[in-house]
């Protein structure tokens, strides 16, 4: 476990030099692009990839201000474009690893957060299909809609595509899965199936360790009501705890840097 610890601590700040290393090698293009999307207070960043429909997007803000405390959110107009250089031939996808640094080169000084959306199917590690993705450690998050849309209504799309984003999210702002995966938005979600019984909202728990993370870092909340908290089941939790760890030590070196979710068809 040690030994996995520090290997998983290697990567996060092997991962943050390069980051940083790129940002900086990209100052001209961050300007570029938050020329006109900036705001002066701190927000959430949506970046979109080429055909992901602004529309959509903007239909699901209500979504996410309604679950984080009415925080700001930017969706940035220029498109990015999937980085040629992620594309893998021999799996036939984009490693989303790539793609969350190139977010990470790009993110505003005054994000709180950054999320691109893409509308191509991305993997990580050994798992066929990755539907959100995130790295803590440079603060951005991925997620794909491409396999969102099966079986699914116009609504139904949007709920689960709000409900991705603010997983991801959930996990950029320190957050665990939760013990209670039907009643919150961070419930570990392998299947779509899994993903719609889901709620779209945190659980009090969340709530309040979000708003805690959010003041934590300066951040100063519009609302912040907080419904009484259901006792903590210890035990639950733990089991929670053990299941992510297990996983974390059967997975290849990509895997190991990030918080995962994925599609397993
Ligand atoms: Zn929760
Ligand atoms: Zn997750």
């Amino acid at each position: 476990m040690k030994k996995l610890l520090k290997y998983f601590f290697t990567i996060c700040l092997f991962t943050t030099i390069t980051a940083a290393f790129t940002a900086n090698t990209m100052a001209g293009e961050t300007q570029a692009v938050a020329a006109t999307a900036t705001v002066s207070t701190p927000a959430f960043y949506i970046y979109l990839y080429d055909n992901i429909d602004p529309e959509l997007v903007r239909k699901i803000i209500p979504m996410l201000k309604e679950a984080l405390f009415d925080m700001e959110f930017v969706i940035v107009p220029e498109k990015l474009e999937v980085p040629e250089s992620a594309w893998v031939e021999v799996r036939k996808k984009y490693y989303a690893g790539d793609i969350l640094k190139q977010l990470a080169a790009i993110k505003p000084e005054n994000a709180i957060a950054v999320v691109g959306i893409l509308d191509v199917d991305i993997f990580v590690g050994r798992h066929p299909y990755v539907k959100g993705l995130s790295n803590p450690a440079i603060g951005t998050s991925v997620v794909s809609v491409k396999r969102l849309r099966e079986y699914a209504s116009e609504y139904r799309f949007k709920l689960r595509l709000a409900k991705e984003i603010l997983h991801e999210l959930g996990h950029l702002l320190g957050q665990e899965h939760c013990q209670y995966p039907r009643h919150c938005v961070m419930g570990y979600s392998t299947t779509l199936a899994q993903l719609d019984a889901k709620s779209r909202f945190f659980c009090p728990y969340h709530k309040e360790q979000i708003l805690k993370e959010l003041k934590d870092r300066g951040l100063s909340p519009q609302k912040h009501k907080l419904p009484e908290l259901p006792p903590v089941n210890t035990a639950e939790k733990d089991k929670v705890k053990n299941r992510d760890n297990e996983k974390a030590e059967s997975s290849s070196r990509e895997t190991a840097e990030t918080t995962l979710d994925f599609i397993v068809d």
